[in-house]
């Protein structure tokens, strides 16, 4: 055990974790050339054929240093905020963090959100200055960025290059020197903590775990706490470049299991891994139920796809249990599903596999955050309102709350007016400004999660010429004024189309909304009035004007066998539309309200 060191690497996108990876596996020896090369072609297949990575999530080194052996865990932690809750618990697994800050870019947002993770779980931090090749590195200046930070000395940043192996072996030795073994009591009951799984439809859920207290051993049986379900060990081991089997997995150590599960649900991130006999009354802290925080509606373009959508999003779940969906129906789109993602990150690649892994062509409605609703018969239980329709009648709600969030903005001094004016539109309240130097800004935001939904991270880039890097992190419910949008086209309203969003904006979201429409939906041989509405309120209105009948007719003239092509063509790739009444509204519509700027 004391010849064990856990650390994660946490930095800022494109600060250079995932080359710095590479170079210690390849310092320490963990892949000959051989494999290197392998590897990366293994690695792709794998990826596109099983879904799964194997560098990421946890390698294990091995090193020597001053004549003594020592086991290296790297954890590895997801890059974006959508999964800060896996990133915590990955941190939680660790002793020590290599903190690594690209020495042109210095500190980010993602930087110091890490960091304040890694500080909340006690690690131990080793500031790395990376990139220092770069003719553009500010070393002198960034190290002073560090110092000022974490509040070490200037000796205690390492200058590392994972392009060019500078400092590659300071590090390791910093890992061994400064990270403390890990501690823990063998003879004591099995107590695992569960920092990530991977679905792998061969072979099942993979988890992976470190050993907090106790030993696990192949075969034994094993409970998972917050399931209250037991498995047997089928196959244990750790991680290398590929899987190593083993008989046991002891206090301190990394590894993975493999016990058949079939269903990501079943292994929770978070969840105390113990034995089934005996087991342990202290279940590993912070354990939280993930809960999704944005929900959208996602239909079949062709209304009989139903069936096939949704054996898809039930095969999507086995393998992400963080995806959420139960069935709902809309007048407009006929039978679809409601469905949670942790941001809007996750719903993009949720989508993404839809079409990629399982050939559906969907239209996805407007995504809205999930709000509490208390109505006037004073119930104790909130109505939560994941979709628009679920509001309820203007006339019976006392009250309504919306989660926030803290927003961490970095940006140069010369944009902070700029992201103040962005951030108070978005009725955010600055909260703390700090100047890291005299350049760079680090701004606070109270804001609510449903406007950081609505196009925050491209005005956020347009208004800072891109230098401003953002995180948050969820703070709870607080009141709002919110009120539904309803679009009416041809006087019919179209459910599909209705925004939650707080009162203060409705009249200018309302007025956007129809103009955009206006711009989106494809004219027709008729004027068709498009409306908002606020209850029975008209609060804007449009008109899309008719056809003239020689437009009409040009469609119809041409190259018979050319105008078949296109047909066919238009067949195969599924025209993302809806027919909605007599009115055809294309896929960009529903999302309209995304982008009203
Ligand atoms: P990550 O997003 O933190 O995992 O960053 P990557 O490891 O993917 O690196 C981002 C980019 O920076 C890549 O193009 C790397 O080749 C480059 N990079 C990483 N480390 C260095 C370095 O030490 N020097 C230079 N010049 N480029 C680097
Ligand atoms: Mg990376």
């Amino acid at each position: 055990m004391e010849k064990i060191r856990n650390f994660c690497i946490i930095a800022h996108i494109d600060h250079g974790k995932s080359t710095l990876a590479d170079r210690l596996l390849d310092f320490t020896g963990s892949v000959t050339e051989r494999e290197k090369q392998d590897q990366l072609l293994d690695n792709m297949d794998l990826e596109r054929e099983r879904g799964i990575t194997i560098k990421s999530h946890a390698i294990q080194m091995d090193y020597v240093h001053n004549g003594e052996k020592y086991v290296l865990n790297l954890i590895d932690t997801p890059g974006h905020v959508d999964f800060s809750y896996e990133v915590s618990r990955s941190i939680a697994a660790c002793e020590g963090a290599l903190l690594v800050v690209d020495a042109a870019q210095s500190i980010q947002a993602q930087t110091i959100s890490n960091l304040y993770l890694a500080l909340e779980n006690d690690l131990e931090i080793i500031p790395v200055l990376n990139k220092v090749d770069l003719p553009s590195a500010n070393p002198e200046e960034v190290t002073d960025d560090i110092v000022d930070l974490l509040g070490c000395k200037p000796e205690e940043v390492i200058q590392a290059s994972a392009k060019t192996g500078v400092g590659i072996e300071e590090i390791l030795t910093a890992i061994i020197e400064r990270v403390p073994a890990p501690k823990g009591n063998p003879d004591e009951s099995l107590q695992a903590l569960v920092f990530d799984s991977v679905y792998n439809p061969f072979r099942g859920v993979e988890t992976y775990f470190r050993v907090v207290n106790g030993e696990i051993k192949k075969g034994q049986k094993i409970k998972f706490v917050a399931t209250g379900k037991s498995y047997f060990a089928d196959e244990i081991g750790t991680l290398k470049l590929t899987q190593h089997p083993k008989n046991k997995i002891s206090t301190g150590d990394v590894g993975y299991l493999i016990t058949g599960i079939k269903d990501a649900r079943e292994v929770k991130v978070g969840d105390t891994i113990t034995d089934s006999a005996d087991p342990t009354k202290n279940p590993i802290g912070g354990f939280e139920d993930v809960k999704p925080m944005v929900f959208a509606g996602i239909y079949p373009v062709d209304t009989e796809d139903f069936e096939d959508l949704r054996s898809s999003m039930e095969k999507l779940q086995l393998n992400d249990a963080s995806l959420v969906f139960t069935p709902e129906s809309s007048a407009a789109l006929g039978f679809g599903f409601r469905c949670g993602f942790l941001g809007m990150l996750h719903m993009e690649i949720i989508q993404e596999r839809l079409e990629r892994e399982f050939d559906m062509t969907v239209i996805t409605t407007v995504p809205n955050v999930s709000y509490h609703a208390y109505t006037t018969k004073g119930d104790i239980d909130p109505i939560i309102v994941n979709n628009p329709t679920d509001l309820p009648d203007p006339s019976t709600i006392d009250r309504v709350e919306e989660p926030y969030i803290k927003a961490t903005i970095i940006t140069k001094a010369d944009f902070v007016g700029n992201v103040m004016s962005l951030c108070i539109e978005k009725r955010g309240q600055i909260v703390n400004q700090t100047y890291l130097t005299t350049e760079r800004v680090e701004l606070i935001f109270d804001m609510p999660l449903a406007e950081i939904v609505f196009d925050f991270y491209d005005r956020l880039k347009t208004v800072s010429k891109g230098y401003a890097s953002f995180d948050y992190s969820p703070i709870g419910m607080r009141p709002s004024k919110l009120v539904r949008v309803d679009i009416l086209l041809n006087a019919q309203p179209v459910d599909a189309l209705s925004a939650l969003v707080h009162f203060d904006n409705a009249y200018h979201i309302g007025k956007k909304m129809c103009e955009k429409l206006k711009e989106l939906i494809p004219r027709q041989q008729f004027d068709i009035p498009i409306q908002a509405a606020i209850g029975s309120k008209i609060i804007s209105r449009e008109t899309i004007k008719a056809l003239r009948k020689d437009v009409t007719a040009k469609c119809y003239g041409g190259d018979i066998s050319r105008k078949r092509k296109l047909l066919e063509k238009q067949k195969k790739g599924k025209k993302r539309m809806r027919q909605v009444g007599n009115v055809e509204i294309p896929q960009q519509a529903f999302m309209a309200v995304l982008k009203l700027n």
